[in-house]
């Protein structure tokens, strides 16, 4: 069912459809899809659509994974459609027939005889389901224990050209939960609001936030640091709590280590202090949060996405060599978390 989606999930689908784009295939297409479509009005009031709408279609019986994941490929939001593959809980065939079943009035002798699908019993013993071949490429999860931290993004990144010299962009913010709350990159200035809606729907206040680590001080990434006030933030050489500074010569290679599973490595070449925050054991293995030493996913394919922006090309290519052979999947300074294609890893 749709309500055993990861929240880490539902706020990346919810975030995204509510991001209006012209030709509405946002939330209200989706909405249409759903028969919303005399709600659509009344949702546009609300803070957060998408959610609105989800939550209210979640009560009804056909609210199922497979339901979600077949509108928002007829939509064609792929994109979409894709982070519900990352989840999990994603089966190709998903919830459906389980749920068939669940529906019926089921006696004791038939409930003994239901022969229920592979993949509802890997989920009833917490064992996760390997993935669909076409996303992301072959990927298997290993691990059926629990992961350490869980990836919570706070603001999915984007950028668009208008034109020559103009682009429409904010940067990606991403709260890693688990022993400690680690967030990485604070969006711009106009996503105050939006950081807020986030922690709280992963329970967590800007106060009991341990670490802020900044990957670079452009004004994309580093907007809202005063709201972490608790916290120890980490930018360019700095490690300051309150008043308090230190210099860590990050240059000197030795990474920042702030637990057993999150170190801060020194990755610049977009600018020239640039930092990357690498977790291990989250769900979806090692993540590391690059900033903009990726923009996006498509970067890997279009050199010229990342070389426009870069202060220094041959470091920058070193560095996303290094950050490539290490990580599981990344999450870029203006997109959304991909895995890294095999061919990369040693
Ligand atoms: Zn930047």
């Amino acid at each position: 069912m749709y309500r055993q989606l990861p929240d880490t999930i539902k706020a990346e689908i919810t975030m995204s459809l509510n991001r209006q784009i012209i030709s509405e295939n946002d939330w209200r297409n989706l909405a249409k899809e759903f028969g919303y479509a005399s709600a659509i009005e009344a949702l546009k009031a609300k803070q957060n659509p998408a959610e609105e709408l989800l939550n209210d279609w979640q009560t009804r019986k056909e609210a199922t994974i497979t339901n979600l994941h077949e509108a928002l490929t007829k939509m064609h939001r792929d994109d979409l459609a894709s982070v519900i593959e990352r989840s999990p809980h994603w089966t190709s065939r998903a919830d459906s027939s389980v749920e068939a079943k669940s529906t019926l009035t089921v006696t004791q002798q038939e409930r003994a005889t239901v022969t229920q699908p592979a993949s509802a019993l890997f989920e009833h013993y917490g064992v996760r389901v390997p993935q669909p071949t076409s996303f992301p490429p072959t990927r298997v999860f290993p691990e059926p224990s629990r992961p350490t931290y869980a990836v919570c993004p706070l603001v999915i990144g984007y950028a668009t050209s208008d034109g020559p010299g103009h682009q429409r962009a904010t940067g990606s913010s991403t709260l890693f939960r688990g022993p400690l709350n680690v967030v990485v990159d604070t969006g711009s200035p106009w996503d105050r609001d939006q950081i807020l809606e986030s922690l709280a729907r992963f329970g967590v206040s800007c106060d009991s936030v341990h670490y802020v680590v900044a990957t670079h001080s452009h004004s994309d990434h580093v907007g809202n640091l005063n709201l972490f006030q608790n916290a120890v933030i980490i930018l360019s050489y700095d490690v300051a709590a309150r008043n308090s500074y230190r210099t860590y010569r990050f240059n000197d290679g030795v990474p920042y280590t702030i637990d057993n599973w999150i170190q801060v490595i020194f990755t610049p070449g977009h600018s020239h202090q640039d930092l990357s925050v690498v977790v291990k054991d989250t769900e979806y293995g090692t993540v590391v949060a690059a900033g903009d030493l990726f923009e996006c996913e498509d970067d890997l394919a279009l050199p010229r996405l990342w070389h426009d922006f870069a202060e220094d090309k041959t470091l920058q290519e070193l560095h996303r060599g290094k950050v490539l052979t290490m990580a599981d999947a990344i999450i870029p300074g203006h997109g959304r978390m991909f895995f890294v294609p095999k061919h990369f890893r040693r």
